[in-house]
């Protein structure tokens, strides 16, 4: 290749022939505040400045940039006599400066999302097949880490790159077929007849795959156009140089770009580490959680294996509560609500009343009346209130108070806050309080409640 930038478009944006489009873009933005003419006085800034926008225009369209890189490449129809005068240039890769043969024009995309806004980036150039492949890894590996967090188009965008960059790239054919077509004759050029031989077979196969009827080549020929199918061109250019040839061997070239090769299976076996690691991270934490809750379940589960006094002390690690089959002092329970008899039932010399009730509880009550008068707390009254039950106390004598109560079913214990019964005379007449206690455990029950100690019932 006799010029590598033949407009002078990396020149131009100062960088490299194997820049990507990234750095294609920030290189884009440094130099055109710099050209810009309404700053920069220089007489020729204006066309520098169309220049610049030219050469943006140009390379950051993969397909358009990958015309460009390969504009100087030629085919000789003429071989024999050019060789001689002045010796073919091989071409290159771009990353390695390798000669190969089979050099291929591929373009791999990685994707970075941040938020909503996600950009897809093509790394492209002539590459070795193994330069190609660490391009395509690292493009991937970019894209699996940065990729997706764009809502859509970094999912769309990642899924794209991905499979684009596991087949090798995008990689064009005509393009491909004219960098096959010249590195054939350069090897002929060096006397290499068998390897010259094999890469122009393989660009015939390559120039078969060139479509003629692009969209632009369709619409000029439709407009009377003489539009040259480049790909028929390019066969009669190779099967010339395959006469010159000769026959010889029938040596194919081994397909070093072959789908099925080492970047592929790196890619696969990426791409099906990281599903599966994704996979695990939605599924572990669900049955984790099960195998925690399931604990229970598994000792009971066997029975046979485990000594019975550990089952029954797993299944109740409390003992239950037996509801007592009488009060604590040995009286029945009465039937209806009332005082229990043989407790001493004090402070009735009032006039105030407190009814208790228990209407809207399932469960029997065993409640005392307890003063807060005195040093300690003292039980006055003791008494009974079945489910659905209320009891009045009645002639109470003023002073500070709290109900304790058991509830008989589960023998769980709690006490009211604690309440003052007021009596005050006015003349003649007395004031005295009626409360009612609606008791815990009711949707609208008025009575705040505490857990009790059993020793402060
Ligand atoms: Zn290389």
């Amino acid at each position: 290749m006799k010029n590598k930038d033949p407009k002078g478009y990396y020149a131009i944006l100062g960088i490299s022939l194997s820049a990507d489009a990234s750095e294609i873009k920030a290189a884009y933005r440094r130099k055109a505040m710099e050209l810009h003419p309404d700053r920069n006085p220089s007489p020729n800034a204006t066309s520098q400045f169309q220049l610049l926008n030219e050469a943006l225009a140009i390379l950051s369209d993969p397909s358009s940039r990958a015309q460009y890189d390969t504009i100087a490449i030629e085919t000789h129809d003429s071989t024999a006599s050019q060789a001689r005068e002045e010796p073919p240039e091989p071409i290159v890769c771009s990353c390695c400066g390798k000669v190969s043969a089979q050099p291929r024009y591929a373009i791999f995309f990685s994707v970075k999302s941040f938020f909503l806004h996600s950009t897809r980036t093509a790394v492209q150039g002539i590459f070795c097949s193994a330069c190609a492949e660490k391009k395509a890894l690292v493009a991937t590996a970019t894209t699996w880490v940065l990729g997706w967090w764009g809502i859509p188009w970094g999912i769309i965008y990642s899924i794209q790159a991905i499979f684009n960059n596991m087949m090798g790239g995008t990689q064009p054919a005509h393009v491909n077929a004219r960098l096959a077509a010249h590195q054939a004759w350069v090897f002929a050029a060096l006397g290499k007849i068998d390897l010259a031989r094999a890469v122009a077979l393989d660009a015939l196969a390559l120039s078969k795959k060139v479509k003629s009827d692009t969209g632009i080549a369709k619409r000029k020929k439709s407009l009377g156009y003489d539009v040259p199918d480049e790909g028929v061109e390019l066969q009669q250019q190779i099967h010339k140089l395959l006469e010159i040839l000769g026959g010889g061997g029938a040596g194919r070239l081994t397909d070093t770009w072959g789908l099925f090769r080492r970047p592929f299976y790196i890619q696969m076996a990426l791409t099906i580490a990281i599903i599966s690691v994704i996979f695990y991270l939605n599924t572990s934490q669900p049955t984790h959680t099960r195998l925690q809750s399931s604990d229970p379940f598994v000792a009971n589960r066997l029975p046979t294996s485990t000594p019975e006094p550990y089952v029954a002390a797993f299944k109740n690690p409390k003992p239950s509560y037996v509801r007592p089959a009488s009060a604590p002092n040995g009286e029945a329970w009465p039937i209806h609500a009332s005082y229990i008899k043989g407790y001493p039932q004090t402070h009735k010399s009032g006039y105030s009343k407190i009814t208790i009730d228990n209407s809207q509880n399932d469960s029997d009550i065993f409640g005392k009346l307890v003063s807060l008068d005195g040093q300690n707390a003292l039980p006055v009254q003791t008494f009974y209130i079945p489910a659905r039950g209320r009891f009045t106390l009645d002639d109470i004598t003023a002073g500070s108070y709290d109900i304790r109560y058991r509830n008989l079913h589960s023998g769980h214990l709690s006490r009211s806050e604690l309440f003052t019964v007021e009596e005050h005379r006015i003349g003649d007449s007395v004031r005295f309080s009626n409360m009612t206690m609606t008791l815990y455990k009711v949707r609208n029950g008025n009575m705040q409640t505490y857990g009790l100690p059993e020793d402060e019932f």
